[in-house]
């Protein structure tokens, strides 16, 4: 019998919850021939969600709480729920109600149909978000696939269901600044999707700021492309380059013709030439600091999807 473990990371959610776990059971309720493991992450919430998700292990048997000592935030909350999950399939999804639990039978009947390894979600408007927002996140998935070479699907939403093998890809990935979308599309696996309208949250507010947000972007750019450490190599070789072609005409013009050539000019040449063995000098070290980097990472070499070797 297949095991869904469903995490849901809870930041201040005392208003939505209840709410949630309701509608969650109404839509899993028709899956009678699964077994479910309800993961409630609180991660630190300062309202009584804790004690509401104490009230639902009560009343649930299939449901866990985890809850930290402080606000760690999601990334956090949910690398805690994937290394308990411990079901064969397992879905992400928010406590907001903006993931619609009648989602979640779709994912599994795809996941089995398939024989992929992750069924996600699209959301296909944006509806309902201020329109700066919606403006950065377009440009962000365009400038982030481009830097990085993933290939991040724009308005993809963290609800996902994955297979046990996706998850342990994940896993294995040990860095400590996470960014989720990258993650996911980094370790490969086939993907199905699922679209759907952009849903307002049933209560409480959103907890991501312009700035927590800008904040995550800045986060997803600098854990997936270490190719900024090399603009000081890419300047310092171009000016050191185009000021030694200016020099060399400079000669050609002075031996050539009688003009006079300014002493200002000479120094401006030499000055930007000092610039750019320096940027070349901070190339060097923008290429070990890139090498240090991919290393520190300790990222898997690879990530293996199937295999007859062992068995
Ligand atoms: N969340 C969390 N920790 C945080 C912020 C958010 O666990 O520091 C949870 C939150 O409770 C919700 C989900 O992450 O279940 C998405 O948060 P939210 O709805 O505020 O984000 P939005 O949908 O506005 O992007
Ligand atoms: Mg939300």
């Amino acid at each position: 019998m297949d095991k869904i473990s469903i995490i849901v990371p809870c930041y201040n959610e005392e208003k939505v919850i209840d709410l949630f776990h309701t509608e969650l059971s109404k839509a899993i309720a028709e899956m009678s021939t699964v077994r479910f493991e309800l993961i409630f992450v609180d991660d630190g919430s300062k309202d009584d969600t804790l004690k509401k998700l104490k009230a639902i292990a009560e009343k649930d048997i299939s449901a866990r709480y985890i809850s930290f000592s402080k606000n760690f935030g999601k990334e956090a909350a949910m690398l805690a729920g994937l290394k308990f999950a411990d079901g064969n399939y397992v879905v992400v999804m928010d406590a907001d109600l903006q993931h619609p639990p009648a989602i979640v039978p779709k994912m599994y009947s795809i996941i089995k149909s398939t024989g992929c390894d992750c069924v996600a979600t699209r959301r296909v408007t944006r509806a309902n978000e201020p329109p700066v927002r919606s403006f950065f996140a377009h440009k962000f998935y365009k400038l982030f696939n481009k830097l990085c070479g993933l290939d991040v699907v724009d308005g993809a939403m963290d609800f996902r269901m994955m297979s046990k093998r996706m998850v342990d890809a994940i896993l294995s990935m040990p860095e400590h600044g996470r960014f989720s979308k990258g993650i996911v599309s980094w370790v490969g696996f086939n993907t199905e999707w699922i679209e759907y309208e952009n849903v307002e949250r049933a209560a409480g507010e959103t907890k991501w700021s312009f700035g927590k947000l800008l904040m995550y972007a800045i986060e997803g750019f600098t854990s997936f492309s270490h190719l900024p450490l090399y603009i000081p190599a890419l300047a310092g070789i171009t000016l050191t380059g185009l000021t030694a072609l200016a020099a060399l005409i400079t000669l050609i013009v002075g031996l050539a013709s009688d003009l006079v050539i300014s002493p200002f000019w000479l120094i401006c040449l030499l000055v930007l030439f000092m610039f750019g063995v320096q940027f070349m000098i901070l190339g060097v070290f923008g290429g070990y600091i890139a090498k240090i980097f991919v290393e520190s990472k300790n990222r898997p070499h690879y990530i293996i999807r199937d295999t007859n070797i062992g068995i």
